[in-house]
This record gives structure tokens, sequence and C-alpha cells, in this order.
């Protein structure tokens, strides 16, 4: 590693480090502790408790899954599927604990086929890592598939048509907790909820799943110098990860 690549990577820790004290995060889990004591936190981890499946469900819901992602990148059912690049149905561990809802994918989501990997994605990224998580061990979906354009809010008859998918997802990874971000994934899961400040920071139920209410990401880049934004962001994942406490 040359002189210029190390203090890229001092700036991106310092960017990331600057981000935790604006959210108000009083501790960090440093990776890089020794191996046995990663087993000791991978067992304490919330996230990562097995749910017990043997072999023979493993591969069912494995085949569930597989389905559900070739429905989704096939489908034609709102008129959205015209302006896509391709659809982004969701990633993370299929067995989360902990889900993230957001509302649709925006252009860079759009052309890579994943989901929250923008700007706004590495706020979120960086919100899961404050948390102490990493994005591979918590699921990352939103409600509506494709880039409604010019990323406007989708309708009411899109959020209908593209419905089935996030229910299944949520049905098949069965989360403890889910996080709605913003007013999109709050209408859909909360349906009745009035504003955001109504509603924020104080948890609902989905089909039993409590489900905690926040800011999309999004809003927290539109309002970056904000902290007291970011605060009470970090506020409602403190209440979320008391939830997932073993
Ligand atoms: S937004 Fe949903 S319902 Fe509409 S075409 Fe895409 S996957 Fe299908």
């Amino acid at each position: 590693m040359n002189g210029e690549d190390r203090f890229e990577d001092l700036e991106k820790i310092r960017e990331r480090l600057e981000f935790f004290r604006d959210l108000g995060v009083e501790f960090l889990i440093i990776s890089g502790e020794p191996a046995r004591k990663q087993e000791e936190m991978k067992k304490d981890n919330p996230l990562l408790i097995s749910p017990g499946l043997n072999q023979s469900q493993e591969a069912d819901v494995q085949a569930e899954w597989d389905r559900l992602i070739r429905k989704i990148l096939t489908c034609q059912a709102c008129p959205l599927y015209r302006g896509r690049t391709q659809a982004v149905p969701g990633e993370g561990n299929r067995q989360a604990r902990l889900m993230f809802v957001g509302e649709a994918p925006g252009r860079d989501e759009d052309l890579q086929g994943r989901p929250f990997v923008g700007r706004a994605g590495q706020l979120l990224t960086k919100i899961i890592q404050a948390m102490g998580f990493s994005r591979e061990e918590v699921y990352i979906a939103n409600v509506i598939k494709c880039r409604p354009p010019e990323n406007r809010t989708p309708k009411p008859d899109e959020v209908k048509a593209c419905s089935p998918f996030l229910l299944r997802q949520i049905e098949l990874v069965k989360p403890k907790v889910i996080v709605a971000l913003g007013k999109v994934a709050v209408d859909f899961l909360l349906p009745g909820a009035r504003s955001m400040s109504e509603v924020r920071g104080k948890f609902g139920q989905f089909q039993g799943i409590p489900v905690m209410p926040t800011f999309h990401p999004s809003y927290l880049v539109r309002n970056e110098g904000n902290k007291e934004i970011k605060r009470m962001v970090w506020e409602d994942m403190k209440k979320v990860l008391q939830l997932l406490k073993p």
C-alpha cells in the first residue's frame, strides 16, 4: 500500500468516525480482535442465532427464494418495469433477525441491481455498522422493486402491484424487528400512520413483528449538516438494539 492509498483509507476512517460522532454513538466494536474474541462476540451477536432448520427444510426455503427472486426480476405487473435497467429484489442474510425496508431503488440501485448502494445507501451502511453489524448480517429490501422515473414517490397502484414480493420476503426472513425507512415504508407496514414526526421512534406492529419507523437515509443526506436528525435516528436504532438483545 503506498502513502496515497493509506491517506485515502485514513480519510475514509475519519469520515466514518465523524458520522458516528454526529449520530451520538457512545461506543464502537473494533474489528481486528483476536480470533477467539471474535468467535465469542459472534456467539453474542443477536443476528447470528440459527433458526435451526434441517437440511431438507433449508433446501425448500432456498428453492422458494430462488423462485421469488426470478419472479421479481421478470415481473411486469406494473408500468415501472418499462423504465428499469433491472429490478432490485433485496439482499442480505435471509435468516436475519433485523430487516430494513426502504422505498424504491434509485439510479445507482437500478444500475447495480442492489438496494441502498448510492449515497443514502452508504449512510445506511454506516448506521448498520454503528449498530455493531455488517450489511451481510441484516436483510435490506424496498417496498417497490423497480426504479420510479426521476425517483418520484411510488403511486398507490404500483405499491399494490409490488406488495406481494415484500410480504413474501418478510414471511421468509421472519425478522424479529423491522426498521421502516421513510414514509412509503411506514405507510406500507403501518397503514393509517400519519406524519413521520408523529410515528418516528415509536414501535408499531406488522403481523406481530415490531416495526421501528425512522427517517429514510436520503433525508439525512438532504439534511447533512443537521446533527439533530442523525441523533434522532440513532435513538431509534438504540431502541431496536434493545429489542434484539437475546
Ligand atoms: S415495481 Fe414491482 S410490480 Fe412493478 S414491475 Fe417492478 S417488480 Fe413488478
